[in-house]
């Protein structure tokens, strides 16, 4: 079966340390049916996060030029980063524009970012985890112009925790809604391998049940990124999840072109 990795960052995001040439060289020796270039567009993002957006003008047409050379598919994505103050912005910004795939992403909570740990003080785990989950469905039910909602359970990545799981038995309360919302409007659930990394000395968990549960909810689309920034990670663990979705119910594996969702049926060896 061939597999698209449906979140990746170019030299069009800040923190990308590949170019569009060499990702995409890299997807056709891995044998990748295609590849999205999913940079990051935050409005309103806090604190020195400001420059975390391109131009996608200038980015789809470097995509239509490598096309025209290559023999995978190059999508149009977009990582647009929700926050329930700036979601006119983003309406504004993104109907501009014809993408194949747009990603939508919790990345800052209550207008502070996650990733340098001043969230985490004075807040239990809990807490912490379940704000961002009440964020997340803020922004999608407020916001629906999206294809795939982008790790739904980055919060861990960072995290100080021992508990390093959004798991459905402790966050069910918080999940079920977001899964409802994505499985009403026909919208993919990510799995974003980027996640399940070790980072100072931890790896986050995916929890099947999450994925289960959709499923039950009638969600209809899986899709699997790598969210990589450089050429190693394209891909990475991508092709040990079907097992796991084909307990949970699904049979196939999407990705989206033209805002369309295109199913891989999952072939399990
Ligand atoms: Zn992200
Ligand atoms: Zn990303």
């Amino acid at each position: 079966m061939r597999f698209f990795d449906t979140h990746t960052h170019c030299e069009f995001s800040p923190d990308g340390r590949m170019t569009m040439e060499e990702a995409v060289s890299a997807a056709t020796r891995l044998g990748l049916g295609g590849i999205a270039f999913t940079d990051h567009f935050d409005i309103d993002a806090p604190g020195d996060n400001d420059h975390f957006s391109f131009d996608p003008a200038e980015h789809q047409q470097k995509i239509d030029s490598l096309r025209e050379k290559s023999s995978i598919g190059i999508f149009k994505g977009i990582e647009l980063g929700l926050q329930p103050t700036a979601l006119e912005s983003a309406k504004k910004a993104v109907a501009l524009f014809e993408f194949d795939t747009i990603i939508a992403s919790v990345h800052f909570i209550d207008g502070i970012d996650p990733y340098h740990g001043d969230y985490y003080g004075g807040r239990g785990e809990i807490a912490a985890y379940s704000r961002y989950l009440e964020t997340i469905y803020e922004c999608i039910s407020n916001y629906t112009n999206f294809d795939i909602l982008g790790h739904f359970d980055y919060i861990v990545r960072y995290s100080p925790y021992r508990d390093k799981c959004l798991s459905m038995k402790r966050y069910g309360d918080y999940l079920e809604p977001v899964l409802k919302q994505l499985a009403y409007n026909g919208q993919a659930l990510e799995i974003n391998t980027n996640t399940y990394r070790t980072r100072n000395g931890m790896t986050p968990v995916l929890d099947e049940a999450v994925y289960k549960r959709f499923r039950e909810l009638g969600g209809e689309f899986v899709t699997l990124g790598s969210d990589a920034h450089e050429t190693y990670r394209i891909a990475e663990g991508l092709s040990e999840l079907p097992p796991m979705l084909y307990r949970c119910g699904f049979r196939y594996l999407t990705h989206f072109e033209k805002r369309t969702a295109r199913c891989e049926k999952i072939e399990l060896t």
